[in-house]
């Protein structure tokens, strides 16, 4: 067994491990988990206990999650005097399967956001984001039921890798000097500057991943987003690496938009995956105006960011939002919120997203039983319209409950 300087590793578990490619699920796999700062107090525990209750229920104690505490934000801080230890980036590596509350960005210590660097130190270069509408969630649309799509946005480039400089620095001085003189570019002398790169490494492994999972899922297409009209050597670059992935590792199962209109009469033939692409301004009101014709969906970090919030919205917000950061199977599973510092330890906050997060990890674990035991119980909950303090009070006649209450209503409803 991994030794670790201050986690308290349990006596009982085992670790989930790859064997040939596959990830290998003990009965009692040990799963690190960051409470989170803010509402992570309340809102961690309540689904941890709903996630075990799920998995006792569905599995008559036959399987059981083994939680281990890690830390990062302010519990790190206290502890090690550091907002993301090296432990913590151990274990996670570690155990393999981790999941996290939200995370307070420090103004000090020389992150960017821990969310961001996790990310990056982990490798865990596809964000899965799945929107689809809970009944009774009040929406903003007419018909929020017609959304079911799930977002793949890659975590790790774009101008999220981290390459900026501030306006008048040496460096930025240094850089717009070079490139007006040498590429003959027209910046101005007070602008800052960032850099936006994106690789074929970095766009083939989303896109396979996206391609992997829709047809894992029986997902009837994959549609690249891109700005690609106008950023054509990243943007541009990232639609057109993408079509040649599909084409070259996935050609007996998929059939391009192209196709389907020259080969196909305009039908996509039964059982190819279909793969096409839009610019990201026409996705947003695609969404909007036609998501039933919309599945899986592939973006730069960017993009792919901004879709997956106007995409929650459209489905009543990102309380109830979950969302994953995976790599080759390293896999942390967390709130897409953030820390709602004003409602911390009021036991008050809406744990759904943590949760509905935890419903996917449980389907990673391949347990599926237990995820839609989750999921029932937390769709029937919010028929009943026992809710907590977010969701109350757009629904008329709803009980408001604490955190704590709406984790046992789910619980009640499995
Ligand atoms: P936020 O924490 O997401 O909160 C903004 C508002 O969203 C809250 O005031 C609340 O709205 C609503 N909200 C968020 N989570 C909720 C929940 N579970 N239940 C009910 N309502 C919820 O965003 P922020 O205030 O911009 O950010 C606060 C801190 O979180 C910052 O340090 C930020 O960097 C960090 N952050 C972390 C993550 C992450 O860890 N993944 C993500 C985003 C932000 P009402 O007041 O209207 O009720």
């Amino acid at each position: 067994m991994k030794k670790f300087k201050k986690l308290t590793v349990p006596a009982e578990g085992e670790k989930i491990e790859v064997v040939k490619k596959q990830l290998k699920v003990p009965d009692q796999p040990i799963i690190p988990f960051i409470e989170g700062d803010g509402i992570g107090k309340d809102i961690t525990p309540v689904s941890l206990k709903v996630l075990e209750a799920a998995v006792s229920k569905a599995y008559n104690g036959q399987k059981k999650i083994v939680w281990l505490e890690i830390f990062a934000g302010d519990k790190a801080y206290n502890l090690y005097k550091e907002y993301l230890p090296s432990e913590t980036i151990q274990a996670i590596k570690y155990y393999i399967v981790a999941i996290k509350g939200p995370l307070t960005t420090p103004i000090a210590g020389g992150f960017r956001s821990l969310n961001v660097t996790l990310r990056q130190v982990l490798n865990l270069y596809a964000c899965i984001r799945p929107v689809k509408y809970i009944p009774g969630v009040p929406a903003p649309v007419k018909h929020p039921e017609d959304m079911d799509i799930v977002i793949f946005r890659e975590n790790t480039e774009d101008v999220y890798a981290g390459f900026e400089w501030a306006k008048g620095s040496k460096e930025t001085k240094k850089l717009i000097s070079f490139l007006n003189k040498n590429l003959k570019t027209k910046i101005r002398l007070d602008s800052g500057i960032g850099i936006k790169p994106i690789s074929v490494t970095g766009t083939k492994r989303l896109v396979r991943k996206a391609i992997q999972f829709a047809l894992e899922h029986n997902r009837p297409s994959v549609t690249l987003i891109h700005k690609g009209n106008i950023m054509k050597y990243t943007e541009g670059a990232f639609r057109d690496w993408g079509y040649q992935l599909a084409q070259k590792e996935f050609k007996d199962q998929i059939v391009t938009e192209e196709e389907v209109t020259t080969k196909y009469k305009g039908t996509r033939p039964e059982g190819k995956l279909l793969i096409n692409d839009r610019i990201a301004d026409n996705i947003f009101q695609q969404i909007l105006l036609r998501p039933k014709e919309y599945s899986v969906l592939a973006a730069p970090n960017l993009n792919g960011d901004y879709l997956s919030d106007a995409a929650a919205a459209q489905v009543g917000g990102l309380g109830l939002a979950p969302g994953a950061n995976i790599g080759d199977f390293i896999a942390l599973f967390e709130a897409t919120h953030g820390t709602a510092p004003k409602y911390a330890g009021k036991n008050m906050a809406n744990p759904s997203s943590l949760i509905l997060s935890g419903v996917m990890m449980l389907e990673y674990l391949g347990w599926k039983e237990a995820a839609d035991l989750v999921r029932k119980g937390l769709e029937e909950a919010i028929r009943q319209k026992k809710v907590t303090y977010d969701l109350h009070r757009m629904l008329e006649g709803a009980t408001r409950l604490s955190t704590s209450q709406f984790g046992d209503a789910i619980i009640e409803n499995m």
